[in-house]
């Protein structure tokens, strides 16, 4: 009886293990890091709560399906024959894993001078690409995401996506590699900014991972 109930549980626990193909990558720094932009509580609910809800609910929607064998990447990209549940929660476990490195406790990091290059070029200004990526966070009604996409032809596009769609998903209207993402989801900030979102999207940018940005945008224009 012993040796049956410790079957049943090493069967399940393996069950378990095998089914829970995505896992979060532990955050790169501590949920207080941020404090003056993004503060400890909403960093902690955030990662613990909203991200690992993402990520064990697709674990959950893609057990025993063929999608277990698949990249994150080639989920997204087939997401228009996946169902609903599927597509917010592959969204949601991607662009969390994106945003966590689109912030850095590290001071004042800079594009690097091609990405500048192509920011200037296609928005005249690093001040001026800021204004209209906050404006497309701003403007997103409900629930979304603004991003800075390098697209198909290596152009830079700024876009906003709603719930956790990206631009990788092939229902997405504008498609590319993600390079940027910002979080415009109530839940990101409402702790410390309640209603002032564009306080949030201001502020963000003093935490914001250039050099993560610009590997991004290096590698996407290879
Ligand atoms: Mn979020």
């Amino acid at each position: 009886m012993k040796v049956f109930k410790f079957t049943a549980v090493a069967l399940l626990m393996a069950a378990q293990f095998v089914s829970a193909q995505f896992k979060q990558t532990p955050l790169p720094y501590a949920y207080n890091a941020l404090e003056g932009s993004v503060d400890a509580q909403t960093m902690e609910i955030h990662y613990t709560k909203h991200a690992a809800g993402y990520v064990n609910n697709l674990n959950k929607a893609i057990a025993g399906t063929p999608l277990e064998k698949e990249s994150l990447e080639k989920i997204l990209s087939h997401i228009s024959k996946e169902s609903t549940t599927i597509r917010n929660n592959a969204g949601g476990h991607y662009n969390h894993e994106l945003f966590w490195t689109m912030l850095t406790a590290e001071k004042n990091t800079q594009p690097s001078d091609k990405l500048t290059k192509a920011i200037n070029e296609t928005f005249e200004s690093l001040d001026n690409f800021k204004k209209e990526i906050s404006k497309a966070g701003a403007d997103r009604f409900g629930s979304g995401w603004a991003w800075l996409v390098v697209t198909p032809q290596k152009k830079l596009v700024i876009t906003s996506t709603a719930n956790q769609d990206n631009s990788l998903m092939d229902i997405a209207e504008v498609k590319g590699t993600p390079i940027l993402g910002i979080d415009v989801w109530e839940h990101a900030y409402y702790l410390k900014y309640q209603n002032k979102g564009a306080d949030y999207l201001s502020a963000i940018w003093n935490v914001l991972n250039w050099k993560e940005v610009s590997k991004r945008y290096e590698s996407a224009v290879k």
